[in-house]
């Protein structure tokens, strides 16, 4: 059974279509002070699907939201829920592909169906307006019925200027935030850190083989900076 058990998550995984899987074992909740570390946890144990609550992640480029939604996707496929990982530009492009090979309604049932629908990167790319009329219909068939959860490096008031309509937007976010958690990810852009860090490192140790040079190489210990 345990077995068993083990091969249908790794399905789930596999039908979720991560770019990667991550987990919160290897997020670092100190480098982005902002983010409510104790309701990401409560999310993660999946509470939140059955109390059908979406979620936003909101935060600039970098802080980890990405990472977040992945977290929180696997924790979903390892509870026994279906997951859908999807970029916003894709969503759309599958959706106009569907539309011109007459398979839209399939589609949007698909997705309709799906537990937890992770939807990343809103804000990237505006839509056209259908784009954005397609994207407002799966909040909107979703709603109520399956968890959304979604990840933009715009605060709420700039989503217009991706979707378009004010018109639509209001309807949107009326339906994605009726139940909702929020979590703020405002902060330095990890990627950008780590890089700095990694070069800074690197030139630390430059330095330290210059100041141990002729001395005891073994001490040679690398202060993180
Ligand atoms: P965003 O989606 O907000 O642009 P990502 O989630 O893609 O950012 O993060 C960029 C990279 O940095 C990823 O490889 C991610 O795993 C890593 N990362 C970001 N924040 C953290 C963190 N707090 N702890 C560990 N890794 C992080
Ligand atoms: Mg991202």
């Amino acid at each position: 059974m345990i077995d068993r058990e083990r091969r249908l998550v790794e399905r789930r995984i596999r039908a979720a279509r991560f770019p990667a899987v991550k987990c919160l074992d290897t997020f670092d909740f100190a480098a982005i002070p902002s983010l409510n570390k104790m309701l990401v946890l409560e999310l993660a144990r999946c509470g939140y699907i059955l109390g059908r609550e979406n979620v936003i992640a909101l935060g600039n480029s970098g802080t980890g939201k990405t990472h977040i939604a992945l977290a929180l996707g696997l924790a979903a496929c390892q509870k026994g829920f279906s997951v859908t990982f999807i970029a916003t530009a894709s969503l759309v492009n599958q959706f106009l592909e569907a539309r011109d090979e007459r398979r839209l309604l399939r589609l949007q049932r698909e997705l309709a169906a799906v537990k937890l629908l992770i939807v990343d990167e809103l804000g990237y790319v505006p839509l056209s307006p259908t784009g954005a009329e397609l994207l407002f219909e799966v909040f909107s068939q979703r709603y109520e019925r399956g968890l959304t959860v979604v990840t933009s490096n715009l605060p709420f008031e700039d989503w217009t200027s991706v979707l378009g309509s004010e018109r639509l937007t209001g309807a949107l976010l009326d339906r994605l935030t009726h139940h909702v958690s929020i979590l703020s990810l405002n902060g330095d852009s990890y990627r950008l850190r780590s890089s700095r860090n990694r070069r800074g490192r690197a030139d630390g140790r430059a330095e330290q083989n210059q100041a141990t040079a002729g001395h005891d190489p073994g001490t040679g210990a690398i202060t993180p900076t």
